[in-house]
């Protein structure tokens, strides 16, 4: 048992060292020497629980990834606009050559909890990094209020927090339309955009439907062969 913070967390590293880097160490080497080329560029929620290479199954090289507090894809031309997400759409079309890019969401996101709080509301003069980063949030509020997204087959979730975690992931996917590069490549049929919501309590991943309105369950491979 550890026995400080700063144990635990170089324990895991030591733990890493002796158990799962001799496994790695070949991929990483060839990977170290070819450089890499993910097919996927994957934009998810900081949230500690979200665990995207394991959720979808990937490993080193595989998942170009960005997080930001609620997965949010600023607008090009976004009052306080934001050029990390930008720039690593940019990068991940125009020099990795993903042929996906795929926006996460999440159930009981802090984020989407804040925004319907209405932090965002005090982005101004006595607004914080996080007030002013939520902005980008408010289409998803304006969205979830004429069309929320809702799991198909079902009638919109009578949670609010739900319906605007569900929501904000078809406004983050629209959003990425905005972006030169983006718009490029799904015109020319070489980029394809994607939405995924995870709900922590039952482990569970739904994919957004292409008219961006529903989320379907994800099933394991032979439950969906039947
Ligand atoms: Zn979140």
């Amino acid at each position: 048992m550890q026995q400080s913070t700063d144990d635990h967390f170089l324990g895991g590293v030591r733990e890493f060292q002796q158990h799962t880097a001799p496994g790695l160490r070949p991929e990483l080497a060839r990977l170290a020497q070819e450089g890499q080329s993910p097919s996927q560029l994957f934009i998810t929620c900081a949230d500690s629980r979200l665990l995207p290479n394991v959720i979808t199954g990937t490993g080193p090289g595989e998942l170009f990834t960005v997080r930001n507090i609620g997965n949010l894809v600023a607008l090009p031309d976004a009052p306080g606009r934001d050029d990390s997400v930008a720039a690593a759409v940019e990068y991940a079309v125009e020099i990795l050559g993903v042929r996906t890019i795929t926006v996460c969401g999440h159930s009981g996101c802090g984020a989407m909890q804040s925004l319907l709080r209405g932090a965002h509301r005090r982005a101004g003069r006595a607004g914080t990094p996080l007030t002013r980063w939520l902005r980008h949030g408010q289409d998803s509020l304006q969205r979830v209020r004429h069309s929320p997204v809702r799991l198909r087959g079902a009638a919109p979730s009578a949670d609010p927090l739900e319906r605007l975690c569900l929501t904000n992931v078809a406004q983050q996917v629209d959003n990425l339309t905005a972006h030169p590069s983006v718009r490029r490549g799904v015109e020319a049929g070489t980029l394809r955009l994607a939405g995924l919501y995870f709900d922590f309590a039952t482990a569970q991943a739904y994919l957004l439907a292409g008219d961006g309105r529903t989320f379907s369950p994800v099933r394991p491979r032979l439950e969906s062969a039947a």
